[in-house]
């Protein structure tokens, strides 16, 4: 089903005036420094202050990070994402700290603003610089420390800040509650799909996100499909359906807690034995680990990305696909979240060669992947629009490389972004759902 373009530029248009949505915080202005540093002496532990330390300049991650790579400033070195947490350690905990105190100036106010655009409009977190870094520094785990600093001092971009506080305050995203999901249920009802919600016991939570009730509404109704098809006892629940975690994106960590740990309860009281997460990519490790580890305790379940889902199922012959074709030249668009970070590779490409169709490579796949550059919530920024469309252009080279006509994801946020590059540049290739794709053709 292809996506209507006015619905799509409709939606943009929507998250240009998120930032006059957004509350002031509650975070005085004299008090801004002292909420990030208290942040920052919590998180700077043996292992990070051990990261900070060890940076010998070798300029490697410079060249892996597609914001620095496209534009070539050197304000974009990943390393550099890190100046404000590493005069902070030096000033505060390093052993030397005495003689930085004497000829480093201390932070301000000013410094944090201007950090905000460095770790929030310039880094997805998507740690590809992290992969090739020789000291093994991971600088995305970092960028999101100086987050988590910058959120608790009141210092979230605008448009991030209004997502963030509706998930914190109401438990919605972009509008999205339970009579926005039930009314979603009724027209996949209405076309003969059964969508069982709320149910009292469950084998399987299914997530979605509202990205997919608001816009990719093929990727829910293929992902109702492909339940049904496989026979499974599963839900969706009304209290606890959405994956996106905008806690966890602005560096929010109270909201953060409660998003995940709104799924995991509702999971528990299921009896479930597995939650999929939808095609949204940072709901993957929101759940899997930040989620493990605001539960406080090993997860009583599995958690699946769908993609990783799909895949399994087919590798294991319950789940069997018609195939499409060799003549459909595709290639695939790892999402930086679920492929680098959480090792879901081969399940995706199982799953297109189950469909039978001519998968061709990126000059840079798997690991190495470039992102989509609308990750860690740069989708949802007013001002990170140049880097979002810089890296898009990466993107789009990458692809071209290959001679697909088409480029497949399993990521809403990676489909948006290479959406909005498209129509920016007049791009004709398709950009698909893999569900999408599982579901228009099951056995
Ligand atoms: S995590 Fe990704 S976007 Fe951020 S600095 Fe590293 S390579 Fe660049
Ligand atoms: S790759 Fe690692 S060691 Fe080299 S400059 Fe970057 S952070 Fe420093």
């Amino acid at each position: 089903m292809a996506i209507d373009m006015n619905v799509f530029r409709g939606f943009a248009e929507q998250i240009k005036m998120l930032p006059q949505m957004a509350r002031p915080t509650d975070c005085p202005d004299n008090e801004r420094v002292k909420h990030a540093k208290a942040i920052f002496s919590t998180k700077i532990d043996a292992s990070n202050a051990t990261q900070l330390e060890s940076c010998v300049h070798c300029g490697l991650c410079a060249e892996a990070c597609q914001f620095y790579i496209q534009t070539e400033d050197p304000e974009l070195t990943p390393i550099h994402k890190l100046d404000l947490l590493k005069r902070y350690y030096r000033r505060e905990k390093a052993p030397l700290r005495w003689l930085h105190r004497l000829i480093e100036p201390d932070i301000t106010e000013a410094d944090l603003e201007a950090t905000q655009h460095l770790v929030y409009e310039s880094c997805t977190e998507c740690g590809r610089c992290g992969l090739v870094c020789p000291m093994g520094i991971d600088i995305a785990a970092m960028v999101h420390v100086t987050r988590e600093g910058l959120a608790h001092a009141g210092l979230i971009p605008a448009g991030l800040r209004a997502v963030e506080q509706e998930q914190g305050s109401r438990g919605t995203v972009f509008g999205v509650g339970p009579d926005q999901l039930r009314q979603a249920a009724d027209e996949l009802r209405a076309k003969g799909h059964e969508v069982p919600i709320d149910k009292d016991k469950a084998d399987v939570l299914v997530l979605t996100s509202t990205i997919d009730v608001l816009l990719f509404k093929d990727a829910l109704e293929a992902t109702v499909k492909v339940m049904n098809h496989l026979g499974l006892d599963w839900t969706i629940h009304s209290c606890a359906f959405e994956g996106a975690n905008f806690g966890l994106l602005s560096g929010y960590s109270e909201v953060q807690k409660s998003a995940s740990e709104r799924i995991t309860s509702q999971a528990i009281a299921l009896g479930a034995r597995m939650v999929i997460v939808p095609e949204c990519g940072h709901a993957y490790p929101a759940l899997r680990w930040a989620g493990a580890n605001a539960h406080g305790a090993p997860l009583p379940f599995e958690v699946m990305a769908l993609s990783e889902f799909l895949g399994r199922e087919v590798m294991a012959g319950r789940l069997q696909l018609n195939p499409i074709g060799a003549d459909k030249h595709v290639t695939y668009h790892d999402p930086c979240k679920i492929g680098r970070h959480g090792g879901v590779f081969d399940e995706p490409r199982a799953v297109l060669q189950a469909l039978g169709v001519d998968m061709r490579e990126m000059p840079s796949n798997r690991t190495a992947n470039f992102c989509c550059g609308g990750g860690a919530g740069l989708f949802v920024m007013e001002k990170a629009e140049p880097m979002r469309n810089a890296a898009f252009d990466l993107k789009r080279q990458q692809v071209e490389a290959t001679g697909a006509g088409s480029v497949v994801t399993a990521c809403g946020s990676c489909r948006i972004n290479l959406m909005a590059g498209a129509d920016r540049t007049h791009w004709g290739t398709r950009i698909e759902s893999l569900v999408e794709l599982v579901g228009d053709n099951l056995k």
